[in-house]
């Protein structure tokens, strides 16, 4: 396994081709340590962490509130299953359930278990609650989602290569285009149970739907009778400056389904939350995750509520309005340089590069090399995400490199390849 030739980078990547399944095409780097919004690689070279594990850590690498949770859990006891309680679970529960204003938690480990959880209880409301015949019940989502990579969530992608070569499909779902209330109101049944959708779609590109889209939401599945699902997996908890991007928007979901930021970046840590009329249809052996609820995740969950709940001027939500709005700032100079477009908001960005000058994974292997690591998605889109603990001078280090890349790639050919030449 070593040649003597090889750096450790080679030697890691070599590993990882040879023995770590090939469901991932990583950018080439390496990373050893991280501590804050910044990164270390293996040959100890230092990158701005601008993609925050796509908001699972979106308080930064080993932020201290939260490793001290933790570390004072795994000193208690880490898990106990659900046969038994735990004196994390139930606090854990009520303090999510006050953050997000309903009554009830289901915690689960992964986004894709709370989705999957989402759908049982909708499709459990709609035959108990609402009547819709037996196995008849149907979902309404939204085109070019993500809500993760299960059988019954791929069933509904609208993405090929998601789906490609794993069927047979879940039925029971139809996908409507997303931020199009007519669209959506046309495709209500009277068997429609729920309508699932991300507030702002991340793995999209960071897509914002119209003012007014989610209220309209609302409306239509208050008028039809059907639960409105936030998938807030990637947009809650403080990526957009706000607990709830549903409720930045003005308006309310009936279930919210958190995640990936709720763990800490520590662990695995996902949540349904709704009231108990609609939570409540689940009872004793009809759903259940031996690792869910489990002390060490509920302990790291609590600390992260507890930095969440501060909403003051020096909290993580106003810094992540007060810096997104410094961020959006500086990435509208880079339109027309390069640049198609930008989506986002808070410290969230979707930037379409153009795709004349070079595809989205080009700029991001370009921008690891100057030490700025972020991540291309559908072809030219890159997404930017920093941890909320990141500061306004760290987004200008970010954004010169990306304008850096940009300008190198506007540059005439024979500039680039003579640069190329002479470094070989
Ligand atoms: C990441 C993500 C998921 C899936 O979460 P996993 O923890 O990867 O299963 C679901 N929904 C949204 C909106 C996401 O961004």
């Amino acid at each position: 396994m070593t040649l003597i030739a090889d750096s450790p980078t080679t030697c890691h990547e070599r590993l990882m081709a040879e023995h770590s399944a090939h469901n991932y095409h990583p950018l080439p780097v390496v990373i050893a340590e991280g501590a804050g919004a910044w990164v270390t690689d293996v040959e100890g070279r230092r990158y701005l962490d601008c993609l925050a594990g796509y908001s699972a850590l979106n308080f930064g690498h080993g932020h201290p509130a939260l490793l001290a949770a933790a570390h004072r859990q795994l000193d208690r006891v880490t898990l106990t299953s659900r046969a038994f309680g735990n004196d994390q679970l139930g606090p854990f529960c009520a303090e999510v359930a006050e953050l997000v204003g309903k009554d009830m938690v289901l915690p689960m480990n992964t986004g894709a278990e709370a989705v999957e959880t989402g759908l049982k209880v909708a499709r459990k409301w709609g035959y108990e609650v609402k009547g819709v015949p037996e196995n008849r019940a149907h979902v309404i989502v939204a085109a070019r989602a993500f809500h993760g990579r299960t059988i019954s969530i791929v069933s509904f992608s609208t993405d090929p290569e998601a789906r490609g070569g794993f069927g047979p499909f879940t039925p029971g779902f139809t996908a409507v285009p997303y931020g199009d209330p007519d669209a959506l109101r046309a495709a209500i049944t009277p068997e429609t149970v729920a309508v699932l959708i991300e507030p702002i779609q991340g793995e999209a590109g960071v897509v914002v739907p119209p003012a007014g889209y989610l209220p309209a939401v609302r409306e239509i599945c208050s008028t039809a009778n059907v639960l409105f699902v936030a998938d807030e997996v990637q947009s809650g908890l403080g990526r957009t400056g706000h607990v709830l991007a549903t409720r930045a928007a003005g308006t309310d979901a009936d279930v919210y389904l958190l995640g990936k930021a709720l763990g800490g970046g520590i662990t695995p840590l996902s949540a349904v939350v709704a009231d108990a009329d609609v939570l409540g249809v689940l009872r004793p052996g009809q759903h259940g995750s031996t690792f869910g609820g489990n002390p060490l995740a509920c302990a790291v969950g609590r600390a992260v509520i507890e930095l969440l709940e501060d909403d003051g001027p020096g909290g993580l939500l106003a810094r992540a309005r007060t810096l997104g709005a410094v961020l959006h700032a500086r990435l509208a100079r880079t339109l027309g340089r390069g640049v198609l477009a930008v989506r986002g908001t808070g410290l969230w960005a979707g930037i379409d590069i153009d795709p004349r000058l070079a595809s989205g994974r080009e700029v991001c292997e370009r921008l690891a090399r100057a030490g700025v690591l972020v991540k291309d998605t559908h072809g030219s889109t890159i997404r930017l995400s920093p941890p909320l603990v990141v500061t306004a001078e760290e987004i200008g280090v970010a954004v010169d490199a990306l304008e850096a890349v940009l300008a190198d790639l506007r540059r005439p050919r024979g500039a680039g390849l003579r640069r190329r030449v002479s470094r070989a």
